[in-house]
């Protein structure tokens, strides 16, 4: 960790709905065959694996550790499945460089996720063992709460139920009525904790209407 910023407290894992997310952005990238007319996946997807400090602040590119993509080839079906980029441009780096989606995780956040956090492929397998164990689609939809465009949810019940199902509750941030991320939190040692600081300190992040919907993407 580069000596300007300290060790973080906790992490967020950052989970998008691709359906919302892909609305907007007007078109859904998925692997390589950027913008094909293939929809949107069905389960949330990673965003992130972010660390945070409890003040609600986080810090960012902490060393520069560049991406390299050979380091993760073994996790390569997985994060094409479960945290694909749906975005057709190239994100810059923490250093100038344009580079894919995941460079830009591991640089900005990864990077700052030591000393829990090793290395690049232990960033992204831990993101993915995560993300496997807390299964949030399904904790929705064993509540009824599944994709829709006509169906609206009352947005106390999404959050029951990953409190009953995790025993956590976690943020959801809107984009109008649709959801577009929701994050679940966990201690250094991946026990889950509340993501409370973060409502507390930037209310606009999670302010969703009290009826929200899970909407399909569906390119036409
Ligand atoms: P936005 O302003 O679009 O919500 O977030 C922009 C970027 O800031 C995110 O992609 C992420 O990299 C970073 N970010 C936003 N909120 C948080 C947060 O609560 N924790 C961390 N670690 N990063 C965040
Ligand atoms: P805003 O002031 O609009 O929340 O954020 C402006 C920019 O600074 C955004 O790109 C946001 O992601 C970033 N930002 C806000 N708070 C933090 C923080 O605590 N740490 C880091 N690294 N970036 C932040
Ligand atoms: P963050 O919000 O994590 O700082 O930045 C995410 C960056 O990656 C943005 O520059 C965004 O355009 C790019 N990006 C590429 N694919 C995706 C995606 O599927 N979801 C999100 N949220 N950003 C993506």
């Amino acid at each position: 960790l580069s000596s300007n910023q300290r060790e973080f407290d906790y992490f967020q894992l950052a989970l998008q709905w691709p359906g919302t997310y892909c609305r907007t952005t007007h078109k859904c990238c998925q692997k390589n065959g950027c913008c094909r007319n293939s929809g949107a996946p069905q389960h949330f997807t990673i965003h992130g694996l972010w660390p945070d400090y409890n003040d609600g602040t986080w810090p960012s590119c902490c060393t520069k550790s560049n991406f390299d993509e050979k380091e993760i080839s073994t996790l390569r079906k997985d994060l094409d499945e479960y945290w694909p980029s749906l975005s057709c441009g190239s994100p810059s780096s923490c250093h100038g460089h344009k580079g894919s989606f995941w460079g830009h995780e591991w640089e900005k956040h990864g990077t700052c996720s030591s000393p829990v956090v090793k290395d690049e492929y232990n960033y992204f397998r831990t993101g993915l063992t995560v993300y496997f164990k807390y299964n949030i689609t399904e904790a929705l939809s064993d509540a009824g709460y599944v994709p829709s465009n006509s169906e609206k949810y009352p947005l106390g019940g999404i959050i029951s139920a990953i409190e009953n199902a995790f025993h956590i509750s976690p943020t959801v941030v809107c984009s109008g009525d649709a959801v577009k991320e929701l994050n679940l939190c966990f201690y250094k040692d991946f026990k889950p904790r509340d993501c409370a600081t973060r409502s507390r300190m930037d209310n606009s992040k999670t302010s969703c209407p009290k009826f929200v919907s899970l909407p399909t993407y569906d390119s036409s």
